[in-house]
C-alpha cells in the first residue's frame, strides 16, 4: 500500500533520512504515476521533476528511486529489451509488458499475496517488495497482427475456390 505523505516524512525520519521537498515530489510523482498505471524510467521521472523543480540534478532523482527501493516503496522493472522502470505500486501485483508496442499493464491477482507470505515463511526473510514480470502480446497488438496476417495473403479466397473447382 502506498504510503500518505506523512506517513513518508515520518518513515524518512525514523530510518534518519534527511525529509527534503525533493524526496517528497519524487515519492508523491511515483505514486501519481502509478494510479495512471504507468512505469516511468528515471529520466522520465527526472523530467516530471524537474517541472517543479528546475534546478533537481538526475543525481537526487536516481538517489531518491534507489531509497524508495530500499524502503520497499518502488520496485525496479526488468524487462529485457527496456530501459529500467519503476513501479510506484508497492501491493502485489503483476506487470505484464507486451513485447510489440512495450506497454507495461498492472494485473491484480489475490494469488500473488499469498506467493509473498508463502516465500517470506519459507526464508524467514523479512521481505520489501516482489516482481512478478509476464511479457506477451497486447491485445491491440494481436489485432494488429491478425489485420497484418490477413493482408499478407490478399486473394486467399479466390485462390481457395479456383483450386477447389479444379479439384473438383
Ligand atoms: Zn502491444
Amino acid at each position: 500500500m502506498a504510503l500518505a505523505m506523512d506517513e513518508f516524512r515520518r518513515l524518512l525520519a525514523d530510518r534518519g533520512y534527511r525529509v527534503t521537498a525533493q524526496r517528497l515530489a519524487i515519492y508523491e510523482l511515483l505514486q501519481e504515476n502509478a494510479r495512471r498505471s504507468y512505469h516511468p524510467s528515471a529520466e522520465e521521472l527526472y523530467q516530471q521533476a524537474r517541472e517543479r523543480f528546475p534546478m533537481i540534478s538526475p543525481a537526487t532523482v536516481y538517489n531518491t528511486l534507489e531509497l524508495l527501493v530500499e524502503l520497499g516503496l518502488a520496485s525496479q522493472l526488468g524487462f529485457p529489451g527496456d530501459v529500467q522502470r519503476y513501479d510506484g505500486n508497492p501491493h502485489a501485483h503483476a506487470n505484464v509488458q507486451c513485447v510489440d508496442c512495450k506497454a507495461i499493464f498492472d494485473v491484480d491477482a489475490e494469488a500473488l499475496e499469498d506467493i509473498g507470505q508463502r516465500v517470506a515463511e519459507r526464508s524467514d526473510f523479512v521481505i520489501l517488495g516482489q516482481r512478478f514480470e509476464f511479457y506477451g502480446i497486447c491485445p491491440q497488438c494481436q489485432a494488429r497482427r491478425a489485420r497484418e496476417e490477413t493482408q499478407a495473403r490478399p486473394q486467399a479466397g479466390d485462390a481457395g475456390a479456383a483450386t477447389g473447382s479444379a479439384a473438383g
